[in-house]
């Protein structure tokens, strides 16, 4: 802990932590200690971790990068934070992310970027490391911590991984509970771990997931020892190869990374087959309708009244003026554009021309993955991402743009699957690329043993 704590010191500018919380860290460190010596340290004890800003933690600023939650302490601990820190984990501090999660290069942030600890062959331009938990991918790269806590609504826990060398595990939906993080769009959030390693991957997934009944869409299902599952042995699993996955203008690399990767699954003796997901080309829009609906519902509570952050009002503004002023200051542009989408496709007039149809279009997606599973494929290896690391600044003018990072990783979000990310390579910069395994519900333990093989 003490270790980890003057390595955050030193790397300020990575922007990786947004709250630093030293002594509560040597408070829980000094406890694990105790917790070791009596020979009860489950597998979490004394492990020097972050928490991104998105999950409410008791007596710490909680803020979701927003300025609209300055000055939220929560009475409460998230129950996936809670369940880490029951387990001995010790809190490092938060850290810093895309505003309410929205967005892919960790520029939303009211606290300003994060930056990737990797640069691009000799140039100093700096690089995102992914959004929206640009800051857990940053820390975990540049050894602040040992894991980080990340939330993934559409890409958020892969993409950033993939940028920065480290793994990420978006769980099946209902996996971990969802009481006492801020929510972004309900029916797609899932929080999820991420490591240096798949084997870390394994251990600090099983301590975050688990039935709550707090969240009605928390699973009851059981949860086994991952670790236990990683023997590395792919003998006679069946990979698909999704051909939607092959967009126009893939890059060289990219492609030649799924190559690659493909070969060395088949050469561990797992069989390959091509399939078809044929909805995937909707997967991008239908999200980008979905997620903005539910996060304009879900954000009508920051109202100036409840938590964190009321505009300055003038004599004579009523209640009107208050929601309208602390809104209006409190939330970034990105947050503001999806209020407006989402609310616009939620509205009478067009309810059923956007919102209801993308609702149908999730439902054909899920089925393309269900008909796949069905006919036996086990676990579908696809790119994470579409590029490596970009620099900052590069996209961010360009909503558009930047939800094109997504489009290897929505589609998980909307099927409610759980997916990896794992580095497999380098591109011709010298950059951290990853590979996306995407599984069963239900299967962390078998994809994590996949994503194993190939690590
Ligand atoms: N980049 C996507 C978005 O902006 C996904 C974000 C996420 O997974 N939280 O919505």
């Amino acid at each position: 802990t003490q270790a980890c704590l003057s390595a955050i010191d030193a790397a300020d500018a990575l922007g990786a932590f947004a709250h630093k919380t030293p002594e509560l860290a040597l408070e829980r460190a000094a406890a694990a200690d105790k917790r070791i010596a009596a020979g009860d340290a489950p597998d979490m004890c004394g492990i020097p971790v972050g928490i991104k800003d998105l999950f409410c933690t008791e007596g710490v600023p909680s803020q979701a990068a927003s300025k609209i939650l300055e000055g939220f302490k929560p009475e409460y601990e998230s129950t996936v934070s809670g369940k880490l820190r029951d387990a001995g984990a010790v809190m490092l501090g938060k850290l810093n992310m895309d505003e309410f999660a929205m967005g892919s290069s960790n520029e939303t942030s009211v606290y300003g970027n994060a930056v990737n600890p990797w640069r691009a062959g000799n140039s100093d331009a700096a690089l995102t490391p992914g959004g929206s938990s640009g800051g857990s991918a940053s820390a975990v790269a540049a050894d602040l911590c040992l894991a980080a806590t990340g939330t993934d609504t559409g890409g958020s826990i892969r993409q950033p991984a993939a940028f920065t060398g480290t793994v990420g595990l978006k769980p099946t939906y209902g996996r971990c509970s969802r009481w006492g993080i801020v929510a972004f769009a309900s029916s797609l959030d899932q929080a999820g771990p991420m490591t240096k390693t798949v084997r870390d991957a394994a251990i600090m997934g099983r301590a975050m997931m688990g039935h709550d009944a707090k969240d009605s869409t928390s699973a009851n299902h059981g949860v086994p020892d991952f670790e236990s599952m990683l023997t590395g042995n792919v003998k006679g699993i069946v990979i698909g190869i999704p051909k939607e996955y092959r967009m126009d203008g893939m890059p060289a690399e990219i492609e030649k990374l799924w190559a690659d990767g493909t070969a060395m699954l088949k050469d561990a003796g797992a069989e390959i087959r091509d399939i078809s997901l044929p909805h995937t080309k909707y997967a991008l829009p239908a999200y980008y309708v979905i997620a903005p609906a539910e996060a304009s519902s879900n954000l009508a509570r920051y109202d100036g009244v409840r938590f964190g952050y009321r505009a300055k009002l003038a004599p004579g503004d009523g209640i009107t003026e208050m929601y309208e002023k602390t809104r209006a200051e409190g939330f970034g542009a990105e947050v503001q554009r999806r209020v407006m989408v989402g609310t616009y496709v939620l509205s009478a007039g067009f309810y059923d021309a956007y919102y209801n149809r993308a609702r149908r279009v999730r439902a054909l997606i899920k089925r393309d993955f269900d008909e796949v599973f069905a006919a036996g494929v086990d676990a579908i290896l696809t790119p994470a991402t579409p590029s490596a690391a970009f620099e900052l600044g590069k996209q961010v003018s360009d909503p558009v743009e930047m939800y094109l990072n997504d489009v290897f990783t929505v589609t998980v979000n909307l099927a409610g699957l759980p997916g990896v990310a794992v580095p497999t390579g380098l591109d011709r910069d010298g950059l951290p690329l990853g590979l996306q395994l995407i599984g069963k519900p239900w299967e962390e333990g078998e994809l994590l043993n996949t994503a194993y093989a190939l690590e």
